[in-house]
């Protein structure tokens, strides 16, 4: 027997080649001498052999770390290194070698494939829809352009033209499968693959429909009005049971999913069901007392802010938030309290408020007293 060639060599990869790497010059070398595209060449019938054995070594990181130290003597199995070890040399492993040639003859590789006229769920589908914040709260009907798969309407999904109807295949007589004899390194296989004419169907279509081009399904965009439930959120899901593609040989359809974009509020912000917003009151409305004016999802309501109300004072209107996506009640509203301290004030305005500072002190300013006991007291003990 000639001396082995080395399997890096054989794959045409680095020794340091990634699985990645080898899997790839794998399906290119194996893909170039696969016995069916070089029918009756021995010299590409010996290759595919050397090819898959450096493969099935090369594959295994096992293998390939004894390879790597004992060449090919710590893979064979008739040799020292192999034997004793439990290590029973190569070998084939024909799931991986059948999805690897899957790709290369569609499914050709016997039990595998699937029936193409069994009945298929369609594919679920998606798409957006942008909501205002308030279309979000409280729930909307929007029109949405949906893009699905469905039977074609001109040939009823056969893809055979108008009048006429998918024929027997030749190839297979409409069984859908044709035997094959394959030449494997263990010697040659009787074995059956999927008919390349018909792909399975066992009818092929003599005239192609106009509109599918023989495909049986068309592409269609369709305005659609969908429900948007109140309470919805900004990244959540609408899923349309059935909304998706169109099953294939009556099988049912796909799910459409929405997803929401909700487009920011210039006043209010949400945080679950609940709905939180700023006000800016006067500094006299502050010390005073007012009644002010809120906004809310239902409209203006008026709210009385008590004297002496502080910057940052939150208080609460409860109900007044969104809808609860389950029906069950309403989040509340926060309303943040700002106090804006006024500016440019003309001379007068000055005078009044000298003459008012004048006349107020510790009782009047809480806050501002403690603090000041606080820092003599530090002071004291430093
Ligand atoms: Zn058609
Ligand atoms: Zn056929």
């Amino acid at each position: 027997m000639a001396e082995k060639r080395d399997y890096y060599e054989v794959l045409g990869v680095e020794r340091g080649a990634s699985e990645e790497e080898i899997k790839k010059a794998y399906r290119k070398a194996a893909k170039k001498y696969h016995p069916d595209l070089n029918p009756g060449d021995k010299e590409a019938e010996k290759k595919f052999k050397e090819v898959n054995e450096a493969y099935a070594v090369l594959s295994d990181p096992e293998k390939r770390a004894r390879y790597d130290r004992f060449g090919h003597a710590g893979v064979d199995p008739n040799s020292a290194a192999g034997a004793g070890s439990g290590f029973s040399g190569f070998d084939f492993d024909f799931g991986d070698i059948g999805d690897i040639f899957s790709s290369f003859f569609g499914g050709g590789f016997g039990s595998r494939s699937s029936n193409p006229n069994a009945p298929r769920r369609g594919s679920d589908t998606s798409a957006t829809v942008a909501l205002s914040f308030e279309e979000a709260a409280k729930g909307c009907k929007k029109t949405v352009d949906i893009s699905r798969v469905e039977n074609c309407p001109e040939c009823g999904g056969s893809g055979a033209r108008k009048g006429t109807t998918p024929v027997t295949c030749p190839n297979c007589n409409g069984s859908g499968h044709v035997k094959f004899t394959q030449r494997t390194p263990f010697g040659i296989m009787q074995t059956q693959r999927i008919c390349d004419r018909c792909g399975g169907k066992g009818t092929i279509i003599e005239k192609p429909c106009h509109k599918c081009a023989g495909k049986g399904r068309v592409r269609v965009t369709k305005a659609q009005t969908v429900d948007i439930p109140a309470g919805i959120d900004d990244g959540q899901v609408i899923k349309l049971r059935g909304g998706g593609d169109e099953g294939i040989n009556g099988g049912p359809p796909g799910d459409l999913h929405i997803t929401v974009s909700v487009r920011p509020h210039p006043i209010f912000e949400r945080n679950g069901y609940d709905v939180y917003c700023e006000i800016p009151i006067t500094f006299v409305q502050a010390c005073l007392g007012a009644e002010i004016v809120v906004p809310t999802l239902d409209g203006k309501v008026k709210f009385t802010v008590h004297e002496g109300t502080q910057p940052g004072d939150e208080f609460k209107l409860k109900g007044k938030g969104i809808q609860r996506l389950n029906g069950l009640g309403r989040g509340d509203q926060y309303v943040k309290i700002l106090v804006e301290i006024p500016k440019n004030l003309t001379e007068k305005q000055k005078e009044i408020l000298r003459a008012f500072d004048s006349i107020t002190g510790d009782a009047n300013y809480k806050k501002r007293r403690n603090f000041f006991g606080k820092i003599r007291d530090f002071l004291d003990e430093n």
